[in-house]
């Protein structure tokens, strides 16, 4: 994992800045792939190497099946962040989503990083009210698996868009490439202001993440 942290850093950053986009960079163990044995050793690792590479944030970090090794080593991320004054992408799973999310919401209670470091991500319409209070970033994915344009939407006209972050999850598993450019067009299309728009798409995650190193 610590060869994957490179990786990102050292390869991933400048070819995505050669293309002229932002990129901010977040360094974690992800709940889905935390090692058998030498997870403790990762987590020694974790602050040089978020300090090391510039990161921006701790993430994904999370549950994804649950349990005390997820919660603890969801914990001790947090507190990791919360060091480094980083914020944290909190990653909730397909499966019990909303059991998850109960969990991961007393964890981050638990914790001393500030509401406003926090994106909770993945979120949808079975679980958005318990979150809706927490002061927390909601992020709404658009993915074949998680959201469709049309539900972030009728999401983000309900509550507003002053806390809502468009994500994709793009990677190697199937993926909705133009996830964001189609829902900013359903948000156009549903009369939205560009400012609002503007919110989801930019404006809070370039919040959450603070100034590019
Ligand atoms: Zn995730």
């Amino acid at each position: 994992m610590l060869d994957h942290f490179r990786r990102l850093a050292r390869i991933d950053r400048p070819r995505i800045l050669r293309l002229g986009l932002k990129f901010y960079l977040a360094l974690g163990v992800h709940p889905a792939g935390i090692p058998k044995h030498s997870v403790t050793y990762l987590l020694d690792k974790l602050p040089a190497a978020l300090g090391k590479y510039n990161a921006a944030a701790v993430g994904e970090i999370g549950l994804q099946h649950g349990g005390q090794v997820e919660e603890n080593v969801l914990s001790a991320q947090l507190a990791i962040a919360a060091d480094l004054d980083l914020s944290a992408i909190v990653h909730t799973p397909q499966l019990n989503k909303k059991e998850a999310v109960e969990t991961t919401l007393e964890i981050l209670a638990d914790s001393s990083l500030a509401a406003e470091r926090v994106l909770l991500d993945h979120l949808n319409s079975e679980v958005i009210d318990l979150v809706l209070d927490s002061g927390y970033m909601m992020g709404l994915t658009i993915h074949p698996a998680k959201l469709s344009p049309a539900e972030a939407v009728e999401l983000i006209s309900k509550y507003g868009s002053q806390n809502f972050v468009l994500s994709t999850d793009l990677g190697v598993n199937p993926s909705y490439l133009f996830g964001l450019p189609a829902t900013i067009s359903a948000m156009q299309d549903a009369k939205f202001t560009d400012s609002d728009i503007r919110k989801v798409v930019h404006d809070n995650i370039s919040n959450l993440m603070g100034q590019l190193p």
